[in-house]
């Protein structure tokens, strides 16, 4: 058996409540003297004689059976590991080797580069299953999520409305590459719930939607300027992969190599709520601003809210200097409202992007708005955009099916009796901590940042003790709760965690940032 060890460690068996939450049941304790020289161990002491081989993050423990209940005392003195600091007890075997196969065939063995979690340290796990708000590893660990697939298990995990829609769909044929009926379904729904959106287009990725937003706007407008904010994420599309320099306005810098500088030179980056920014801007370069684009609710650098009056003052800028307003709600859009952000703030932009929850889970985005603008796009237009699996009708029957049940159940409702459950007991937690956490949440989405407050933008977000964070993460994820890697990612609440998961996932999280301090 493997324990994952990593970090500086002080533990002391004994003064564990509760030697079967430690996962050891049967496992092996090792013969002989850990010879940790390689990875700077000052000194490790273990009365119930044993052996350890270490290895760059791991433990491997050979031997002989040992029950949790004969373990008197261990006490190991391990530094300059890095960060964090931690024992972890969770057998982690199955996942440590796939992981080491997945990084010699797939760039960092993953598929997407937060999944890796170089954000915290250690090594990701692999998935066997999901059901309901639960996850099992392929080590059969069991953790509660607020990841759900970063957004879009907005039910729960094979919610069983969306697998029976599947399946009764797969068996007529899963791909045409000619209209079905479903597309028109889809198209008609979101019309109907997202009141700005007077035509819609279905794309197979929230970075689809974003980048044919960009080039429909720039198409419509005959300007080629895009404004874009700190911190706000739309997917790794080449002109919005760009950081902000210092100061107000700043025209960026690719974020990314491989993104050509003459590309990211036409993306200017704002501060996020910084209302004297963005009306100079418009004053200085008005003319030439093809698009605004937007997170209406940033939620790729944790969480915050757009001060009162800045979107209505974006909204009238775009309006008074002719530059289309995107809001980027493939987070957002039918997560926070049926309508998403732009229903709760009352300001409707000129196109939206969407994605994730319009998918329920399989590769689906949209993007829409005014007809006038959406008619520029191909066939009818000059802008050209397509797409082998566009609308296809496995991706149209799952989202349709998620989208009815979250209607039927008025799950925006539910969400958000469960938001304020977690949001009351993670604040009788953080009493008396405000000046190191900051809570946020609306509805269904959370982050607690490891900073105080107030966070208004991703300067403020940056404050953050990422350390801090880690450690927090590891210890969550070691109890059985699994949140994003990362402190600038957002939690996900689903209709399928129940008032247990959130009392266990108060405990957990009451418990590690205890041991987070
Ligand atoms: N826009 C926002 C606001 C997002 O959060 C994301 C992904 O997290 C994207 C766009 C990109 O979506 P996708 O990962 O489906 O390409």
């Amino acid at each position: 058996m493997q324990f994952a060890l990593i970090g500086v460690v002080d533990v002391d068996f004994h003064k564990f409540p509760d030697p079967d939450a430690l996962h050891i049941g049967q496992a092996v304790m090792p013969h002989g003297i850990p010879d940790g020289n390689a990875l700077g161990i000052q000194h490790a002491f273990l009365r119930h004689h044993g052996h350890f081989r270490f290895h760059p993050g791991r433990v491997d423990c050979p031997g002989a059976g040992f029950k949790g209940d004969e373990i008197e005392e261990a006490i190991f003195r391990i530094s300059d590991f890095g960060f964090p600091p931690r024992l972890c007890l969770v057998d982690h075997t199955i996942s440590h080797s796939l992981f080491a196969r997945a990084q010699t065939l797939i760039p960092g063995g993953v598929n997407s580069p937060v999944r890796a979690f170089r954000a915290v340290g250690g090594e990701p796990f692999f998935v066997e299953r999901a059901e309901g708000a639960h996850i099992w590893d392929v080590d059969g660990n069991e953790y509660i999520d607020y990841v759900g697939t970063w957004g879009p298990a907005i039910l729960g995990h094979a919610a069983p409305a969306v697998i029976n829609a599947i399946r009764e769909t797969a068996v007529r044929g899963v791909s045409f590459g000619i209209p079905n009926p479903l597309e028109v379904e889809m198209a008609a729904l979101i019309r109907e719930w997202v009141p700005s959106i007077e035509k819609v287009r279905m794309v197979n990725s929230g970075t689809e939607a974003t980048m044919s937003c960009i080039r429909l706007a720039r198409g419509f407008t005959g300007r080629d300027k895009i404004v874009k904010f700190d911190g706000c994420y739309h997917g790794h599309v080449d002109s919005l992969l760009v950081k902000a320099g210092s100061g107000a306005l700043t025209h960026g810098e690719p974020d990314s190599a491989g993104v050509p500088a003459a590309f990211a030179n036409l993306t200017i980056t704002l501060p996020f709520n910084d209302a004297s920014a963005l009306r100079s801007l418009f004053m200085a370069e008005g003319s030439k601003i093809a698009a605004v684009i937007i997170e209406p609710i940033p939620a790729n650098a944790g969480l915050y809210f757009p001060g009162p009056g800045f979107l209505e003052l974006l909204r009238q800028q775009c309006s008074e200097y002719g530059a289309v307003l995107i809001f980027d709600e493939v987070m957002t859009g039918f997560r926070v409202a049926r309508g998403g952000a732009q229903e709760l703030y009352g300001v409707s932009p000129d196109l939206t992007a969407l994605g994730k929850v319009i998918g329920g889970g399989l590769p689906v985005g949209a993007f829409g708005g005014r007809a006038a603008i959406m008619d520029f796009l191909s066939p009818v237009g000059p802008v050209y955009q397509a797409g082998t699996l566009s609308g296809n009708p496995l991706a149209m029957a799952a989202g349709l099916a998620q989208l009815r049940e979250l209607d039927r159940m008025d799950g925006w409702r539910i969400l958000e009796q469960l938001g304020a459950a977690l949001e009351a007991g993670l604040r009788g937690i953080l009493k008396g901590m405000e000046d190191r956490f900051t809570l946020h949440r609306v509805g269904s989405m959370f982050c607690l940042f490891c900073t105080g407050g107030p966070v208004a933008n991703l300067a403020d977000a940056q404050r953050s003790d990422r350390e801090a964070f880690a450690r927090f993460f590891h210890r969550c994820l070691d109890a059985g709760l699994y949140v994003a890697p990362s402190q600038f990612e957002t939690g996900f609440i689903s209709l399928a965690h129940t008032a247990e998961d959130i009392e266990q996932t108060l405990r957990i999280i009451g418990a590690a940032l205890r041991q987070t301090l």
